[in-house]
């Protein structure tokens, strides 16, 4: 419990979803989840969507939280929707060998245009 505690003090998640670090703007947020622009897009508006709390990743996470996670996913689609895109990528990356680098649960949403020029690996 201490080593989660420590872990939670230093996750960079956790302080952006604490509202600790300024440059990260909020999209969205509800209760328990939110929506913020990854430093790094691979396409315009590519968003993450994270639970407050620390979990590593969805395995982690309880059933229960599902359907605010899907308020936040589909929020994002409305507002980025908005913005001129015209279909999603929905990504989430479960373990070092997936490609999980940050270990607080994040799903991408990733904006997608017809003519634009990024392929998902899938
Ligand atoms: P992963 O490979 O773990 O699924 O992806 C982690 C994502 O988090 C990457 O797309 C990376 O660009 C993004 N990321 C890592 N650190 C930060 C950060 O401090 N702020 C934001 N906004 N995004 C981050
Ligand atoms: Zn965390």
């Amino acid at each position: 419990m201490v080593e989660e505690k420590e872990a939670e003090k230093e996750c960079i998640f956790c302080k952006i979803a604490r509202g600790e670090v300024p440059k990260e703007k909020f999209l969205y947020e509800n209760d328990n989840f939110v929506a913020f622009p990854d430093a790094n897009p691979k396409v315009e508006g590519h968003t993450l969507v994270i639970p407050k709390k620390h979990y590593v990743n969805l395995i982690d996470m309880p059933e229960t939280m599902a359907s605010e996670m899907m308020d936040a996913i589909k929020k994002v689609f409305e507002l980025r929707s908005k913005e001129g895109a015209e279909g999603f990528n929905v990504v989430s990356n479960v373990g070092p060998a997936a490609g999980q680098l940050v270990m607080h649960a994040h799903i991408h949403v990733l904006p997608r245009k017809k003519q634009d020029s990024w392929k998902m690996g899938v």
